[in-house]
């Protein structure tokens, strides 16, 4: 190996790949972070986080996410706060590209973490963390006796509306076709719930009030009729699904259907020496705390696997 090979290259600064900073950093393998176009990942885009252990008044995202690099910087983890432009996993070390810059590592961890799909207006850009949400668990507290519309129409949006029902006065689920995707007991648990209404046929065309900077109403159009109506709502959940961040490992790690990275064994991957973590290879559960765990346990097995190697 030529001497400028790292032990661990990180790609991605979410909580899973600061506690893989963190881990590996305190086990003395100095990784490199790459931490991608949204340094601090999702969590950056949220307000208030009230579920993560220890936190006795909770944490806003943005502060979580700067204690979590602070502490991972302590312990002597470096960082580039740029995009891995291209990775080539075929041989070893593996070759990480930022650019024109080439980065050889002798161990990988991907933590690049999964997209909420967002609607691409305008206004929910900058309503967003202003009632504007795209995780209910994360801010369906905030709404309690709120009227909410809730935009999808997979068990994700199901999940979403039931679970919104807890807090909320009232949920609406605005649905671009007149069926649901959702699975039938999904649907039928939220058809039953006597606080959820549907609108179907609908897209969200436009969110108010951006003026205010907070959620007043939104304005939908019917895909049929081409009708516009106006609705009073104090939040938004945007429900229509993830897109995790893979591209860059297409043809180079056994993906599943969704694009999601296969894991198994802990956090192997189908290559030797690359570990996933997090979001990108988590279709389910998504919450900081779960990716913060499987983040500590990619650093374990990248240690274990170097361990190993090198005897
Ligand atoms: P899905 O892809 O299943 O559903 C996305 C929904 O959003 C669809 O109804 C789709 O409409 C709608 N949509 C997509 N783009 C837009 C847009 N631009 N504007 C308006 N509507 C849009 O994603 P989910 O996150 O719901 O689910 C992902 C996977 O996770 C699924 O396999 C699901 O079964 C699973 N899951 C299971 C749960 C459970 O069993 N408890 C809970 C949550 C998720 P259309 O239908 O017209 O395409």
């Amino acid at each position: 190996m030529p001497d400028d090979v790292r032990d661990v290259i990180i790609l991605g600064s979410g909580p899973a790949g600061l506690t893989a900073a963190i881990y590996t950093a305190r086990a003395g393998l100095s990784p490199l972070v790459i931490a991608g176009d949204q340094p601090g990942g999702q969590l950056t885009i949220t307000t208030e986080v009230e579920n993560w252990p220890g936190m006795r008044e909770g944490i806003m995202g943005p502060q979580l996410m700067e204690d979590m690099r602070y502490q991972a910087e302590r312990f002597g983890t470096e960082f580039i706060d740029e995009r891995a432009t291209e990775v080539d996993l075929q041989g070893r070390p593996f070759q990480v590209y930022v650019g024109p810059d080439i980065h050889l590592c002798k161990t990988l961890i991907i933590a690049t973490g999964a997209s909420a799909r967002l609607l691409g207006l305008d206004s929910e850009a900058k309503l967003m963390g202003h009632g504007v949400s795209a995780c209910a668990t994360c801010d369906g507290f905030f709404f309690r006796d709120r009227d909410v519309m809730v935009v999808g129409g997979g068990d994700t949006a199901m999940e979403e509306a039931i679970f919104l029902t807890r807090f909320a006065k009232h949920v609406t689920v605005v649905h671009r076709r007149d069926t649901l995707r959702a699975s039938k007991f999904m649907q039928d648990r939220a058809m039953k719930n006597p606080k959820i209404g549907f609108i179907w046929d609908s897209v969200v065309d436009h969110i108010l009030d951006v003026d205010q900077g907070k959620v007043t109403g939104v304005r939908l159009r019917n895909v049929k009729t081409g009708e516009l109506s106006e609705h009073a709502i104090d939040g938004l959940f945007i429900a229509i699904g993830h897109r995790p961040n893979t591209g860059l490992f297409e043809q180079q790690l056994e993906l599943d259907a969704k694009g999601y990275i296969v894991t198994h064994d802990g956090t192997r991957t189908s290559v030797p020496g690359v570990f996933a973590c997090g979001d990108v290879q988590d279709p389910v559960y998504r919450q900081a705390v779960t990716a913060a765990g499987s983040g500590c346990m990619a650093a374990m097995d990248a240690e274990r696997f170097l361990e190993a190697e090198e005897g």
